[in-house]
């Protein structure tokens, strides 16, 4: 979308930012990575932006002279969503804090209004005639298959507060299929992504939703099919692939932890879908320990998000950036180096490790830019830029991840991301990214890896040259990811001239 650019638009962005009371390094950053590829389509125009912002900056140091009321410019970025496609914008409202309650869970899942979006082997359940539009049903198309309300404790269990903890919101039985509240759409008007319709922050209404697995068998609602992931959730528009997003990252959660990694005791579901919990603590035997999962926090009772850094690594001039793609990628696609942050690690230092572990580049300053939730099936992508110097060899025998990686102009890369076949996927290319994700393509090594537009598990084996030290350079790039990628943002930021390449570091 391109918008007129002029001196006040700017302004109202910019006070779009100050008014979330963010500091202005944050304002800087926020600004420059939403606004940039919703608002300009070519670097002059950047370089126009970028310049009055940092006068603006300097000359308003005072961020609380900017509050008041949201300009209208920034619905356009929130409308464009752009910025961090699948995180909604703006999301829905969680509610977090009634998920121990069943009367307030109960309440929504009784509501007349209330909608259900179904997964079956994490497929979204979307209109036949309109494959990028959710089938929302409602509780009496699945009453079956909802079963009983949320669980709270019995009159004899609510006098222990330790006992009544273990039924918050529950679903007892255990073997009941957890129901997942994702909260309420509490936008007045849906049109327009325009206020709550309530003003008070603790009592919201709206439109409330929840999600599930799809009953076993066929069955299959009349007006719909259980689309492929990855092609359905990348067509959605930026709200309804938030939903997606958050109901399959907790459906699958749900479904890969059946059993208490603490004792192997089958486990139950609680706080609407975000907490399980171990069944051995339901009915304690006298005399046995109890399991250790019942005390304390435990990373296995909450829903995972696991984190990885993707980064657009830049050389020294500022005027190439590093890009590597994966056997199993569609033909001629690279994107941005990725990988799985480790325990006990920076952003930062996960950053150089990985760019090093799969090209062989010693990487100096990075800083963090934005982040995407990624539900294939539960990440959270944190993009970071990085600079490194151009004149190291590339080698990719440390880790064998990558098939290739190039350091690539800012000229080639334009011409892609202005393009649409330049950073288009199709139906094909992503039905084969999905597949290979869920692990009905044929695998050649288990490893896990995480990579720009999609964590894959199939690395292949590769081809290295005699010495091990170079792999097969000099193949052709004709796409890029989609601005629906982190990866494609990261990319376009970078070529619209939206990065402070500023560093005092030597590489
Ligand atoms: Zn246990």
């Amino acid at each position: 979308m391109a918008l007129a650019l002029s001196p006040s638009l700017i302004v109202a962005h910019i006070s779009a930012y100050a008014h979330l009371d963010k500091g202005s390094e944050t304002i800087h950053s926020q600004t420059s990575i939403l606004c940039l590829p919703s608002c300009l389509e070519n670097p002059r125009e950047s370089a126009i932006l970028l310049e009055t912002l940092h006068r603006y900056l300097l000359e308003k140091p005072d961020q609380s002279s900017l509050h008041g009321p949201q300009p209208p410019c920034a619905i356009v970025t929130w409308e464009t969503n752009e910025g961090s496609f699948y995180s909604g914008q703006p999301p829905l409202n969680r509610l977090s804090f009634q998920r121990q309650s069943p009367e307030k869970l109960n309440a929504h899942l009784n509501a007349p209004n209330a909608r259900f979006i179904l997964f079956r082997d994490l497929k979204p359940l979307v209109k036949k005639d309109s494959p990028s539009e959710w089938l929302f049903l409602s509780k009496s198309d699945i009453e079956s298959h909802v079963g009983p309300d949320f669980s709270g404790p019995s009159s004899e269990d609510a006098a222990s507060k330790e006992r009544s903890r273990l039924f918050e919101a529950a679903r007892l039985p255990a073997y009941l299929p957890p129901i997942v509240f994702l909260g309420i759409d509490d936008r007045a008007d849906a049109s327009t992504d325009s206020k709550p319709m309530s003003e008070d922050p603790l009592n919201p209404r709206g439109v409330p939703y929840f999600a599930m697995d799809a009953p076993k068998g066929d069955w299959v609602p009349e007006g719909g099919e259980f689309g492929d992931a990855r092609s359905v959730g990348s067509g959605m528009g930026g709200w309804e692939a938030g939903v997606f997003a958050q109901g399959r990252a907790l459906v699958d959660w749900n479904s890969r932890n059946k059993f208490c990694a603490g004792c192997g005791s089958p486990t139950y579901s609680l706080w609407g879908g975000w907490k399980r919990s171990c069944t051995s603590a339901l009915e304690p035997e006298e005399g046995k320990e109890a399991c250790f999962s019942t005390k304390g926090l435990h990373n296995f009772a909450y829903p995972r998000t696991d984190s990885v850094v993707i980064m657009g690594i830049l050389n020294e001039a500022g005027d190439k950036m590093l890009l590597g793609r994966q056997k199993s990628w569609p033909k001629g696609m690279y994107s941005c180096l990725a990988g799985f942050i480790e325990p006990g690690e920076s952003f930062e230092d996960a950053v150089r490790r990985e760019v090093l572990e799969e090209a062989g580049i010693v990487v100096g300053p990075v800083r963090y830019s934005s982040s995407q939730p990624w539900p294939y099936p539960a990440n959270i992508m944190v993009g970071c830029f990085g600079r490194a110097s151009d004149d190291q060899t590339i080698r990719f025998d440390l880790d064998n991840e990558l098939e290739d990686a190039q350091w690539f102009s800012r000229s080639v890369l334009a011409g892609l991301v202005g393009s649409k076949e330049g950073s288009y996927l199709s139906k094909d290319d992503l039905k084969k990214l999905d597949d290979t994700s869920t692990g009905k393509a044929k695998m050649e090594d288990d490893r896990v890896t995480a990579n720009a537009l999609a964590p894959s598990e199939d690395q292949g084996k590769k081809d290295v040259d005699a010495e091990g030290k170079k792999g097969r350079q000099g193949m052709e790039l004709t796409r890029v990811p989609p601005d629906t990628a982190i990866a494609g943002m990261l990319i376009r930021t970078w070529v619209n001239g939206g990065v402070e390449l500023a560093s005092t570091s030597k590489l």
